[in-house]
């Protein structure tokens, strides 16, 4: 009987990969067409500065508007985009998009743009980024590139280089979802990084778990006594906002402040108040 069951299991398991495998390879073959017919576009969600409330900051996600499937996540198709080789053009969609908002805030609003790791290798990256950059005549010093530690962990490719080269353009690197990797502290010490994002994970139990107060606590020193502006992900009540700002954490981002927006929403924000730029917690956008 134990036998029969395991069977069973089995051919639910194996439907499970089929239906699973069958999924990607579809979503493989549409992503070109998606790049094609314009599906795909571009959510900004703003940095706050925990002790102004204004927006210092907007960083861009991807999206894609599937015609069958609806809004689809970045986190379900990015990595199908790198494998199918669509990911250095998804990055220089989003980065133009970016630019062509930015042109439209004031100019100590900054621009945040998420790298994938494995486009970070490539030779040609930073001659396709720059390229877009100098047409659009922003300055560099607003344009951020979002890097998780492993990116810069690997060896392999022009990773270190293509990093470097953003830099000396003026460009400013953040390493994104910090404290999920193995190896923070090596990795800090393998780039100058301009900001140091703290993973959502350590925000969300900020309130309930007595260990994570004293992490998040040290992270926020360390960054600041390594120069870095140092920001937290993840900011979801006006108790955590309160811990960070006593921890004298720089900024805040999560939906607290606001959720991802369209282009629209966004530039209105900056309409009503293009001076100042100024918000409280939860009057942005539909604050939870
Ligand atoms: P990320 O760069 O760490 O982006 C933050 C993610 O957290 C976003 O999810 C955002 O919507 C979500 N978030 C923000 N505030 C809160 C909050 O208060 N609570 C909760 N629960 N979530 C919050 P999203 O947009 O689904 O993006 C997921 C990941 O996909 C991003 O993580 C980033 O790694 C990747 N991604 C997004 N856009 C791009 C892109 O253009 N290129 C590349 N290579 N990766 C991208
Ligand atoms: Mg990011
Ligand atoms: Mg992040
Ligand atoms: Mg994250």
């Amino acid at each position: 009987r134990a036998k029969d069951a395991g069977r069973g299991t089995w051919r639910l398991f194996d439907r499970e990969m089929d239906r699973h495998l069958q999924e990607r390879r579809s979503l493989q073959r549409d992503i070109k067409r998606a790049l094609l017919s314009e599906q795909l576009f571009v959510e900004y969600q703003p940095f706050v500065a925990l002790d102004t409330h204004k927006i210092t900051g907007l960083e861009s996600l991807v999206r894609w508007h599937h015609p069958e499937r609806g809004i689809i996540a970045p986190d379900e198709f990015i990595e199908i985009a790198e494998q199918s080789g669509h990911i250095g053009t998804i990055t220089a969609f989003v980065l133009a998009e970016s630019l062509a908002v930015a042109a439209q805030l004031p100019a100590n609003v900054s621009i945040a743009v998420n790298l994938s790791p494995l486009h970070l290798r490539e030779a040609w990256l930073f001659d396709q980024l720059s390229g877009i950059i100098e047409r659009s005549k922003i300055d560099p010093g607003r344009i951020e590139f979002e890097v998780t530690e492993s990116a810069v962990l690997e060896t392999e490719g022009r990773t270190l280089e293509n990093l470097h080269r953003l830099r000396e353009l003026g460009c400013r690197i953040a390493i994104d979802d910090f404290g999920t990797g193995y190896s923070s502290l090596a990795t800090l010490r393998g780039f100058p990084f301009d900001r140091l994002k703290i993973d959502r994970s350590f925000i969300v139990d900020l309130e309930r778990r007595e260990n994570d107060a004293p992490i998040v606590k040290a992270i926020i020193e360390l960054s600041r006594t390594l120069g870095l502006r140092v920001t937290a992900e993840g900011v979801e009540t006006a108790r955590h906002a309160d811990i960070l700002r006593a921890y004298q954490c720089h900024d805040g981002q999560g939906f607290l402040f606001s959720p991802p927006l369209p282009k629209r929403d966004v530039l209105e924000w900056f309409e009503c108040d293009n001076t100042a730029h100024g918000m409280a917690p939860g009057q942005v956008g539909s604050a939870i």
